[in-house]
């Protein structure tokens, strides 16, 4: 009896060590794609559904849209209030964001610096737009002050490319490139507004 005590309690130790593991496997699985600034996703994140989205849209036959959003003079921002203003208003965005989310299949991460990307499954160009103008007016209403930029409070710019799997043969690269390429056009036309890329090339690519 007691020897199968001595094993029994063993086998609890044993079991106990590898649901502890298999936890901080898990903790650090999730720590690799969150961004510990904002809360938010990271691009690791972004890379690791945006290839099995674009498949499931594929055999789905829905459109997925890709959206870039680019704080405006951010440089500026952290110059005149300082890096931990910065810092709060890019938490405060990542807010936002999450705030005009409506969709569970819907992802919002931080890419990077003050670029932001959204991932909308099953979205076309209307709807990214509409996705777009409720974060804009979010941002607008927090009407945060920045005396470095014409506008006099932070805005953002954004970029918005919607692939048809099945139809264009997009892909993750194509799509980035495209939104990004968007986003650009934004800022070149004034910031504090978007465009949507022209559709992406029967190639895709
Ligand atoms: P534009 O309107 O063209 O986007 O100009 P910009 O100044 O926003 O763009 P630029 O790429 O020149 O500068 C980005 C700035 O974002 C640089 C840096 O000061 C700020 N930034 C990037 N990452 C962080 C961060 O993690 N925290 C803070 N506080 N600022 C950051
Ligand atoms: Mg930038
Ligand atoms: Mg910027």
């Amino acid at each position: 009896a007691a020897f199968g005590w001595v094993v029994l309690r063993q086998l609890r130790e044993r079991i106990a060590i590898e649901r502890a593991l298999h936890q901080a496997h898990q903790t650090l699985k999730s720590l690799a794609l969150t961004d510990s600034l904002t809360g938010l996703g990271n691009r690791r994140r972004l890379d690791a559904v945006f290839e099995a989205e674009l498949k499931r849209a594929h055999r789905q036959g829905y459109p997925v849209a890709l959206v870039m959003l680019d704080l405006d003079y951010f440089k500026l921002y952290n110059d005149r209030y300082g890096h931990p203003a910065g810092d709060q208003c890019l938490r405060r965005f990542a807010e936002l964001l999450q705030q005009a989310l409506k969709r569970p299949a819907d992802l919002a991460v931080r890419y990077g610096g003050e670029e932001f990307t959204m991932l909308l499954p099953d979205t076309d160009a209307a709807g990214a737009e509409l996705v777009v103008d409720e974060v804009m007016q979010l941002l607008r209403r927090q009407a945060i002050p920045h005396a470095g930029s014409p506008l006099g409070v932070v805005s953002a710019s954004a970029g918005i490319a919607v692939g048809h799997p099945a139809q264009d043969g997009c892909t993750p690269e194509s799509l980035m490139a495209a939104a990004d390429a968007a986003l650009y056009q934004a800022k070149r036309q004034g910031r504090d507004g978007y465009t949507v890329a022209a559709a992406l090339a029967e190639s895709g690519g």
